[in-house]
Order: structure tokens, then sequence, then C-alpha cells
């Protein structure tokens, strides 16, 4: 099995709060009361495909697995 140790978090200046992500995995993600999603299950996230689930790349992971941090 793959690793299900990473953590996501969603990048809220990069989410536009089109509610794909906590539709599609709502045991995943939902959405906050600011309009934008948060991660509520990293394992979860994981499973239901990772970074993948944003189509704006506002999901990200923050262990360094597959970090991809914009801030220089
Ligand atoms: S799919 Fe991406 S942009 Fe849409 S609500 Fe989820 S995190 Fe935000």
């Amino acid at each position: 099995m793959e690793n299900t140790n990473k953590t996501y978090k969603v990048n809220k200046e990069k989410c536009l709060g089109c509610g794909s992500c906590s539709l599609s995995c709502p045991e995943g993600t939902e959405m906050d009361a600011d309009g934008k999603a948060k991660v509520i299950s990293s394992a979860k996230v994981e499973e239901c495909g990772g970074i993948d689930l944003c189509p704006y790349g506002a999901i990200e992971v923050e262990n360094g697995v597959e970090a991809e941090e914009t801030e220089d």
C-alpha cells in the first residue's frame, strides 16, 4: 500500500471555495465557515486522490513528502 502518513491542508489563498473537493470527498474535506475548504481527514484525502482532489492546486501536503511550497 502507499504511504498514508501524509498530512494535507488547504491553502486558503489558492482555494476558490468551489466546493468540488467536499462534494467528491466529503469524509476528507468540508467547507469551512469562511467559504473555503478545510481538511478534516488527511487519510481520507489520500484515498480520494490527494492533491489531485483540487483542480486549483489548493490542497497541499504539509509534511514534506510532496511539498510544493511556493514561498521563496
Ligand atoms: S476543490 Fe480546491 S478550490 Fe475547490 S473548495 Fe476544494 S480546495 Fe477549494
